[in-house]
């Protein structure tokens, strides 16, 4: 068996373990990896896949995704709004709204295609300069505007929480604000603490490294 497909289903147990009943999606994030790469966890009959760069995306997945129309594909990485028609055309999931001109341009867009994405509103859980995301103080704001004025499908919450020691805390955050949203995705939890995302209620875990080996 691929180490790959190995790495999966040790991972895939993991979760079954902590979170027996509830269906926890692994999102595969293949960034920086070939398709000759990624393609043992594709036969494997995986669905869930992430890219963090429109063009990259395109050029690795418009052809397989062709042939396999289960195939389901995330951006998880910052999108420009000059991206955004390209980004409605691969992908099925955007996990980083995060300013009002971004949402405008891709419901713009959405209405140009026949194709209804899902959307994670991205949250700046820990008010980091470096990281984008919307603020938690605009968070309501920003949420109505995107689901009563220009009516995209979000249907969750995205955080990359801050590299300290504190990622319970962001984690129980969070949970509880996707709750008072009432939303029913949650998008957290990485190759280092996917297992403590789980616990707070995440159903979308985003798993690189683990699966797919350390990149370059
Ligand atoms: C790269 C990336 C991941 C996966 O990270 P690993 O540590 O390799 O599991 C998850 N989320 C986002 C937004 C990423 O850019």
């Amino acid at each position: 068996m691929s180490i790959i497909i190995e790495r999966f289903k040790k991972i895939k147990s993991n979760i079954d373990e902590i979170r027996p009943k509830k269906k926890v999606k692994i999102i595969a994030i293949s960034k920086t990896f070939d398709l000759d790469h990624i393609k043992p966890l594709i036969d494997h009959g995986h669905e869930h896949f992430g890219e963090n760069k429109v063009q990259e995306a395109i050029a690795k997945w418009k052809e397989i995704k062709n042939l396999r129309q289960n195939l389901k594909l995330h951006m998880v990485g910052k999108l420009q709004s000059n991206k955004a028609k390209n980004a409605v055309e691969i992908f099925d999931y955007i996990h980083s709204l995060d300013n009002q001109k971004l949402v405008d341009i891709l419901s713009k867009c959405q209405k140009n295609t026949n194709k209804q994405l899902k959307y994670f509103i991205q949250v700046n859980i820990g008010n980091e300069l470096q990281k984008s995301g919307i603020s938690v103080s605009e968070l309501d704001s920003f949420y109505t505007y995107c689901t009563q004025e220009i009516k995209l499908n979000v249907i969750g919450l995205m955080i990359i929480p801050p590299n300290d020691e504190q990622t319970t805390k962001y984690f129980k955050s969070i949970e509880e604000i996707n709750n008072s949203l009432a939303l029913n995705e949650l998008s957290m939890g990485m190759s280092a603490d996917y297992l403590e995302a789980i616990k707070y209620s995440a159903t979308f875990v985003r798993i690189g490294s683990s699966i797919f080996g350390s990149r370059s």
